[in-house]
């Protein structure tokens, strides 16, 4: 069975002028470890997409389960990371990742342990006594993976989680974040308004359509990774 499903999910908005369906009948299945993107241009309905799945946002119409669990509610195994991501200014990196694991009453000694491992993982030994405003835009999102594992989710939402950095910065990061993919195994579903970049990091893409956002297709990525 796929591990996250979604079927006939529908979303109307009200607003001022009246109704507005931002998604309309989308159904998909993901299975466990696929790199998803969602692709589409401005306003088809991505963000829209991901909140739902990230409980965030309710459904208007429609199911969407993981592992059979519906999401109606945000949920530890499942990670949100954004374009910008808001860090305490006034903890270091250490603390800044650490803290999901003291909200959720983990135990102290593991959660350290893990934090070093995370730190390593995401490029950022030796920057755990820093503070964010010390750190390139790059480097705050490198935190931010690494806070957004350190609660051990199985899968990783992410709203074009780079989209606000310079071209280098965000192939690099884009790079990292494949690299951790296969190391982890996570389950990743990105959205980016990029085609190019879609292809290059998924194994599927979900095409939207422009509003009201229609799942056009899915495209099959057979590319070798970088
Ligand atoms: P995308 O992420 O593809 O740019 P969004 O999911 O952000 O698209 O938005 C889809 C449509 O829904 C857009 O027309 C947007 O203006 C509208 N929309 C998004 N959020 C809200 C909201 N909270 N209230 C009303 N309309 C919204
Ligand atoms: P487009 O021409 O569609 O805009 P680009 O070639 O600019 O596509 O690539 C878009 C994004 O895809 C890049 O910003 C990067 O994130 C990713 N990408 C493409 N090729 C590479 C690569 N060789 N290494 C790392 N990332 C890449």
């Amino acid at each position: 069975d796929a591990l996250i499903e979604g079927n006939h999910l529908t979303k109307v908005y009200g607003t001022a002028t009246g109704p507005l369906v931002a998604l309309a009948d989308v159904s998909f299945a993901i299975e466990e470890g696929e790199f998803i993107s969602l692709v589409g241009p401005s306003g088809c309905g991505k963000s829209t997409l991901l909140s739902i799945l990230g409980g965030l946002e309710e459904r208007s119409e429609g199911d969407v389960a993981l592992d059979g669990e519906d999401l109606d509610r945000p949920r530890t195994d499942i990670g949100m990371m954004f374009q910008t991501s808001v860090l305490f200014p006034w903890r270091t990196v250490r603390q800044n990742v650490r803290l999901p694991g003291i909200v959720l009453g983990l135990d102290a000694k593991e959660q350290a342990q893990k934090c070093e491992e995370l730190l390593d993982l995401v490029g950022l030994n030796g920057f755990g006594d820093r503070y964010p405003s010390e750190l390139s835009g790059g480097m705050r999102q490198r935190v931010a993976l690494a806070r957004l594992l350190a609660h051990g989710p199985r899968v990783l939402l992410m709203d074009e989680p780079f989209g606000a950095l310079d071209e280098f910065t965000r192939e690099t990061m884009n790079l990292e974040l494949l690299r951790i993919w296969e190391k982890t195994g996570k389950t990743v579903v990105f959205v980016t308004h990029n085609i190019g970049e879609s292809v290059f990091l998924s194994d599927r893409v979900f095409v939207m359509t422009p509003r009201p956002g229609r799942l056009a297709g899915t495209i099959d990525v057979d590319l070798p990774r970088p």
